[in-house]
């Protein structure tokens, strides 16, 4: 190998210990000292491998390694060192510390690119704390939204303010935006979160895309009633009803044995919610995934024939408000050709994955080619602080990101 096995490891281990819960557990929240712990350490690794470091006005950790022609597009490599309340040590932390590798193991070999190269830790990638991710990666490309700024978290603290006292300039933002064209590719290594590497007993994925989530949220509508007395052909059971679009939708997303299709009813309120009233009200969540987008919509039509059929039959009314509707993202062709190729070179089958969750690949997606390398995680456990990644899993995936770099700095 070429990379360094036993440093990466280290680093692991050194960035487990900043936000430390339990035995095996993270809690680093966005814009918070605890990241900016995390960020000082890994800032120190990144001046190890020659890059010079600064936080940009999003609360963005980058490290740049200048290159020969400091006027070609940067390759941008990263991920985020924000965690879930409750998670592991590997989310995010894998993207950052592979990359800072890739860029310590070229600068031991006296390789000065002729591009820039940037890795960056993404701010807020986790969105909990302030109810919407993606911070930092959409922050650079100049896609935060109204209102964001004024979002505050569990105590009051806004996102403003945060930011603040983090050391932004929340004034400054278009200081810290990247012009159209400036960022040549993206290259995001992650854990899988989900189980299908371990599976297939692989230790690396080369991810085909991040699929786009349909979210809606339904309310039906019957008539509450005595639990005792109202016969049951007579009922207007609204629960009755969402538990058979529950069922529905299980039977659509899975109606072709093998498909990446996923859907899920995650939440449910139910009014007045007392064991012996009929339920009148029920609202509950939907999340519809697929990296086809074709099949997605076809699906999304089945489940409105089933929410119109089942609602008649127990003559309930219904609205449905569309959440979020965001199209599949697909890795560029020619990034997931390297990948494989460096697979190959380390006699690895690499599977072809989609991703089901998002990830910071998915905001740089509208600006650049991008590419995603997946590293299996015991028994697809994640949010969780058992989440688990391999050292040696690790490495091999930061010896084939290594790889790729190298081809990709070779090819243009
Ligand atoms: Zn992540």
């Amino acid at each position: 190998m070429k990379i360094n096995a036993t440093r990466l490891e280290q680093h692991f281990e050194a960035m487990s210990l900043i936000g430390k819960i339990g035995e095996t557990g993270t809690c680093r929240p966005a814009h918070t000292a605890l990241e900016k712990q995390g960020f000082e350490l890994a800032a120190s690794w990144m001046q190890e491998a020659g890059m010079t470091t600064r936080i940009d006005n999003f609360g963005n950790l980058i490290g740049t390694l200048k290159g020969k022609d400091p006027s070609q597009p940067v390759l941008m490599m990263g991920s985020h060192l924000d965690s879930q309340p409750y998670g592991g040590r590997f989310d995010g932390v894998a993207g950052v510390l592979c990359a800072i590798e890739v860029v310590t193991t070229l600068s031991e070999n006296g390789i000065q690119p002729d591009r820039t190269i940037e890795v960056i830790s993404f701010a807020d990638e986790e969105g909990w704390r302030f109810n919407k991710g993606l911070f930092g990666s959409r922050g650079i490309l100049g896609k935060l939204e109204e209102g964001e700024l004024q979002r505050a978290d569990k105590d009051g603290i806004t996102r403003e303010q945060a930011l603040k006292d983090f050391g932004c300039d929340t004034g400054k933002f278009g200081e810290s935006e990247y012009a159209k064209g400036r960022i040549f590719c993206f290259l995001e290594l992650h854990i899988e979160q989900g189980p299908v590497l371990d599976i297939a007993l692989k230790p690396v994925g080369i991810v085909t895309g991040i699929s786009g989530p349909l979210w809606l949220t339904v309310t039906l509508k019957g008539m509450a009633g005595h639990a005792g007395s109202v016969p049951m052909p007579l009922r207007k059971d609204a629960l009755l009803g969402a538990a058979e679009i529950v069922v529905a939708l299980n039977k659509i997303a899975t109606q072709v044995p093998g498909n990446p299709t996923v859907g899920t009813v995650g939440t449910m309120n139910v009014f007045p919610a007392s064991r012996n009233i009929i339920a009148e009200e029920v609202t509950f969540t939907i999340d519809l995934r697929d990296i086809d987008l074709g099949r997605r919509h076809r699906y999304e039509k089945q489940l409105m024939e089933e929410i119109e059929a089942i609602t008649q039959k127990h003559q309930l009314t219904y609205t449905i408000s569309e959440d979020t509707n965001s199209e599949p993202r697909y890795c560029a062709d020619w990034i997931k050709d390297i990948i494989r190729s460096n697979c190959e070179k380390q006699q690895l089958e690499a599977p072809e994955l989609m991703s089901g969750p998002f990830h910071d690949a998915l905001a740089l997606s509208y600006a650049c080619d991008y590419g995603m390398i997946f590293i299996r995680c015991k028994d697809g456990i994640s949010h969780n602080p058992l989440e688990y990644a391999s050292y040696e899993d690790l490495s091999i995936g930061a010896e084939v990101m290594y790889g790729t770099v190298l081809d990709i700095l070779a090819k243009v």
